[in-house]
């Protein structure tokens, strides 16, 4: 049985890498019929964010990626809270002393502090020399003084273990490898250890996570042997950089995966960039939807150098699944967008919607972004239209233009027939009559109706907009020139 886990810390809003490592969990525990289980790591107390959790589990739901197990929904393996489980690894740290395969540590902070301060004047690297280890308790003198439980790693040889990822064997020398920490004075276990038990414990088959975790390897290798169990496949997916080769970051356009949301991205196009990033299916298709990532993702295809983050590829991206929306679609997903700055009214009654539709659809094809919308739509909602200058510079403001305007007006306003056809050959032909043929008489209408130089094609806005709306526009404009 496959079964593959999310672990989260909830520190903080979840970013794009933690997000790319859920859905290669998820894809491959859907891909081949496994369990995807969300596993909370809260142990670190001190970095614990108030809502990071809730964050999370909704940008997970927000992307359809529901769990099988975890945190609301339960399962045969809880608690999925690791702050849930303290006894658990107490009992195994508990064995792993009794073994001699691990130790308690008694050292202060002001003894550990000495000891890195004078390796490092010595030169040497720094790490914790093992004083307790060899100590009895009696030596130790501990009666009711707090301690850590560290774990004995062999002092010499090498370790190695089988990277699924780069196809081949990777092996580390022992004697740079530290004595860490299982359990802390809280009684808090550390990631290396909670990880280690939890992983065993809910019998996952595959660890998906960050190549950052393959220096601590030999920590793994040798708490799996101590406690005798059989470690699962390490898949350590690549690291994610900017397009300039550094670490991802703000400057990139990388922002906390719910931003995302919220400026208007689809969830099909980010599991399918963020699926990319990591992952390829050879050949150089781009486009995938999630059905298809479902049936071709697998281990095989995750690369083994770094992924690029490119933030235009994604809005590309974007721009191509809004594309792939119905009308009703688009008006279910802009809608908020345009009620919040005030465009459409909270409770739009049927002609609104319908108005609305026809709207979405002028803009349909340059929309790459749910949230760019209003600022799109808004000369079709806004009489008080805000021109920009340049059109205004170049069109209006020619001596010409309130003439050619204003038989534009009257021409319309008699029109019988109010279809786009009939709109752009009127139109045409009062510039001729009024001297300003093609583009003369097309560039001062659409600034004069919208307040802008480009847009979606005038005549289909002059029909949605409806002839009182532009025959008052055409008249205000002339005015205004
Ligand atoms: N809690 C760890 C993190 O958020 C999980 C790493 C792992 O997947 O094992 O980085």
């Amino acid at each position: 049985m496959i079964r593959v886990r999310f672990a989260p810390s909830p520190t903080g809003s979840p970013h794009i890498g933690n997000i790319r490592t859920a859905i290669f969990d998820w894809l491959y525990a859907r891909h081949t019929g496994g369990k995807f289980v969300l596993r909370i790591e809260d142990t670190d107390q001190a970095r614990y964010v108030e809502g990071a959790l809730e964050e999370m589990m909704n940008d997970l739901r927000w992307m359809g990626m529901q769990w099988d197990e975890g945190p609301e929904v339960g399962g045969d393996f809880g608690p999925y809270f690791q702050s849930e489980r303290l006894d658990i690894y107490h009992k195994y740290a508990g064995e792993l002393i009794a073994a001699g395969k691990a130790y308690k540590c008694y050292c202060t902070s002001e003894r550990l502090t000495e000891m890195r301060e004078a390796q490092q004047a010595a030169g040497k690297t720094t790490g914790y020399d093992r004083r307790c280890r060899s100590l009895s308790e009696a030596e130790l003198e501990s009666s009711g003084k707090p301690y850590v439980v560290r774990f004995a790693m062999p002092e010499s040889g090498t370790s190695s273990y089988q990277d699924v990822v780069r196809g081949s064997e990777l092996s580390f020398d022992n004697s740079l490898q530290d004595d860490f920490v299982m359990l802390k004075s809280d009684g808090f276990p550390t990631y290396n250890f909670a990880s280690v038990v939890d992983d065993h414990l809910m019998e996952i088959s595959h660890v998906f996570r960050g190549e950052e975790y393959i220096s601590s390897m030999p920590k793994y290798i040798y708490l799996y042997e101590a406690l005798g169990w059989e470690q699962p496949v390490w898949v350590h997916v690549p690291l994610i950089l900017g397009p300039d080769k550094s670490k991802l970051s703000k400057r990139h356009g990388a922002v906390n995966f719910s931003s995302y949301i919220g400026e208007g991205y689809l969830p099909e196009a980010m599991i399918n960039f963020l699926a990319l990033l990591g992952w390829s299916d050879s050949g150089d298709k781009d486009l995938y939807t999630i059905d298809e990532l479902v049936e071709r993702f697998d281990i095989s295809g995750i690369i083994n150098h770094p992924a690029i983050f490119d933030s235009s590829k994604l809005l590309w991206m974007n721009g191509v699944y809004i594309r792939q929306k119905s009308i009703d679609e688009l008006l279910a997903l802009c809608l908020p967008y345009l009620q919040e700055v005030g465009l459409v009214p909270e409770n739009p009654d049927e002609p609104t919607l319908t108005y609305t539709k026809k709207v979405l659809a002028l803009i349909h094809d340059r929309l790459k972004l749910l949230s760019e919308a209003p600022e799109m739509s808004e000369f079709f909602f806004k009489d008080d239209l805000t021109f920009e200058q340049k059109g205004v510079d170049k069109w209006l403001a020619k001596p010409e233009t309130p003439a050619v305007l204003e038989h534009v007006a009257e021409r319309i306003e008699s029109l019988g027939d109010w279809s786009v056809e009939a709109i752009e050959a009127t139109v045409r032909e009062a510039g001729v009559e009024a001297g300003a043929e093609g583009g003369k008489v097309i560039h001062p209408v659409r600034v004069s109706v919208t307040g802008r130089t480009t847009g979606p094609g005038l005549f289909e806005t002059m029909e949605a907009l409806g002839r009182e709306k532009v025959v008052q526009r055409l008249r205000n404009a002339a005015g205004r020139a």
